[in-house]
């Protein structure tokens, strides 16, 4: 679409980008609201969701029955609370002897679910998935075009794992819980993805961070939407920016709609609904600012999006020295 003004910079690095202009349907996508995602506990104090997934990216025209990620008003309540709390224990916790992470690399377990040595069975090449990482370290550097973020990845395994239980991955279901237990690896830092075909009309999904590590803690992304994949307008590796910027603790851009508090970052726009495809001059709310269309965090296309804003890289920041930092 043009808009990306670093498409170069992704070709020079050997990332494909997409020449597939299938349309899609421009009909938005259902959205209900997460109802158990994060509801407390009956009477306990440590909240652990029976469903920890949080987030995930539709695709335009997607028939996703159920949408896990718009967070309702309460939720999102909770969910600040819960940071502020993990803030304030920080603080008690460290005497001023230890300073908070300003940079950080995230070491990254690959996952790869197969159902069977095919292709169309989930066999992507080592190559699609070294491009992924490539994607992230370029959009959380800025090198696309948006804000320098503290985030840089390095692959550190590769997990091929044949099981056709766990094929597709089905967003919610025990089998996803099953696989998850049996292969996350790392402490909270570490990010697990999990490369499948996955649940019809999503293109991956995230936990946000949390005070105690669930087993469920990761992000699951579709295999073809990584660069060089078949999924027509997801293939550049921007579903995995979005879904692992829900697991550094962002909202999507047109979260609480165009309320004041949004998506709790000043720098974003407000946005009543999520962007499909590649709007010109969307603008939704009457506050100031046209719709954050590039920004990772909204539905568009990957080559309409490319951006963090600074609001976006402290948020992550601040959330990363709360939950993910030893
Ligand atoms: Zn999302």
């Amino acid at each position: 679409m043009g808009l990306r003004p670093n498409l170069l910079t992704r070709r020079a690095a050997g990332v494909a980008s997409t020449t597939l202009a299938l349309l899609l349907s421009t009909a938005a996508v259902g959205v209900a609201p997460a109802a158990s995602a994060f509801s407390a506990a009956p009477g306990g104090t440590c909240v652990e969701p029976a469903d920890a997934h949080a987030d995930a990216r539709v695709k335009a025209g997607g028939a996703a029955k159920h949408e896990p990620n718009e967070l309702t008003a309460a939720q999102i309540k909770e969910r600040e609370a819960d940071l502020a709390a993990a803030l304030r224990e920080r603080a008690s916790r460290r005497t001023g002897a230890v300073v908070p992470l300003a940079t950080v690399t995230i070491p990254v377990v690959v996952h790869v679910i197969q159902e069977n040595n095919t292709r169309a069975g989930g066999n992507i090449p080592d190559s699609m998935i070294q491009s992924q990482i490539t994607v992230l370290n370029q959009a959380y550097s800025g090198a696309t075009g948006g804000a320098v973020t503290a985030f840089a990845f390095q692959l550190s395994k590769i997990n091929r794992v044949v099981n056709p239980s766990w094929y597709p991955i089905l967003e919610g279901s025990s089998a996803e819980r099953s696989m998850k237990s049996s292969l996350r690896e790392g402490g909270k830092n570490t990010l697990n993805l999990y490369l499948g075909d996955v649940t019809p009309g999503l293109l991956g999904w995230a936990t946000f961070p949390q005070q105690r590590l669930s087993s469920t803690d990761g992000v699951v992304v579709l295999n073809e939407s990584l660069p060089g994949g078949t999924e027509p307008n997801y293939n550049q590796g921007d579903t995995g920016t979005h879904e692992v910027g829900h697991w550094l603790n962002l909202y999507h851009t047109f979260q609480g709609g165009c309320s004041a508090s949004g998506d709790g970052v000043a720098d974003t726009p407000a946005e009543a609904s999520p962007a499909y495809q590649c709007p010109t001059g969307r603008n939704t709310c009457s506050a100031a600012g046209l719709d954050p269309i590039t920004n990772f965090m909204d539905y568009t296309y990957d080559s309409c999006m490319y951006q963090f804003t600074p609001g976006q890289a402290s948020r992550m920041l601040t959330a990363w020295n709360a939950y993910r930092a030893a």
